[in-house]
């Protein structure tokens, strides 16, 4: 049996309880090394056997579960943050259902979330935005051409941006093209609840100025949005006028 697992987006305690669980259990570990908290391997059992996938192949991490499976071991996939965003994990499955070995997801806490608990933030305001975009620049791996940044900004709605850090002039100049006030309040986090978390908190056209600045280039999430402003309006569902389902509005 084959476990993809989501580690959580650092912190060795955030990855979920039933993850933890399988982790201990593990005969054999693949983790992600790039992203990865290696202390989480800390959580596995005397002599099993780990591979870290930074150096491997698709062909060479299938090799290791097919092998594991043989032998009727348990592996864990250990993936950054939750694995259904940008974990690849996809092609792995589908060669798994061709070869008839049986797989299991776990989910785990997104770095998206991660960076919004360090900021302290809430994405979707009343009023302001109530859309989250999860989205990226095309690096070597392409974007289809009608998610170009500059057309998801004609929402103005939050946005997170994954493996964009580097690009951070040309991110500013979509994504104002696209519709954003260049003041719109954009942040950057620097390896979200790991423990040398970094924030810089800054506006969408100083992106790339402040990045420079704190030497930031890469593991980092760029938020941008009014969500990291000061204006909304309370939500409904706790105003003492407002009734629903659970309770009745004060007179
Ligand atoms: N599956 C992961 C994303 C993997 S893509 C998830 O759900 O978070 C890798 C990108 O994720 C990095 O380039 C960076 O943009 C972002 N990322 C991952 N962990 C991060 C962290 N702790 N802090 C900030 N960004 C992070």
């Amino acid at each position: 049996m084959v476990y993809f697992i989501g580690a959580g987006p650092g912190a060795f305690d955030l990855i979920t309880v039933r993850g933890k669980n399988l982790l201990e259990q593990a005969d054999v570990v693949i983790y992600a090394g790039s992203l990865v908290n290696p202390k989480l391997l800390d959580y596995t059992k005397p002599g099993c056997e780990i591979h870290n996938s930074a150096s491997m192949t698709l062909e060479q991490v299938i090799q290791v579960m097919e092998k594991g499976e043989s032998q009727s071991k348990m592996t864990v996939r250990l993936h950054t943050g939750d694995p259904s965003i940008y974990g690849a994990i996809r092609e792995q499955m589908d060669i798994l259902i061709e070869k008839g070995i049986e797989y299991s997801v776990v989910p785990g806490v997104s770095s998206f979330c991660g960076a919004a608990a360090a900021l302290k933030t809430e994405y979707t305001l009343p009023t302001v935005s109530q859309t989250v975009i999860l989205t990226r620049m095309e690096g070597r791996t392409p974007v289809p051409e009608k998610e170009e940044i500059s057309k998801l900004a004609s929402h103005q709605a939050s946005m997170a941006l994954f493996l964009s850090a580097g690009m951070l002039e040309e991110l500013s100049r979509r994504l104002i093209k696209g519709g954003y006030n260049a003041d719109t309040p954009a942040a950057i986090v620097y390896k979200a609840t790991w423990p040398d978390e970094r924030i810089v908190r800054t506006t969408i056209e100083n992106l790339s100025q402040a990045a420079k600045e704190n030497e930031i280039s890469k593991t980092a999430l760029i938020l941008v949005g009014g969500f990291l402003g000061n204006e909304y309006e309370r939500s409904k569902l706790y105003d003492p006028t407002f009734t629903h389902e659970f309770r009745e509005a004060e007179k």
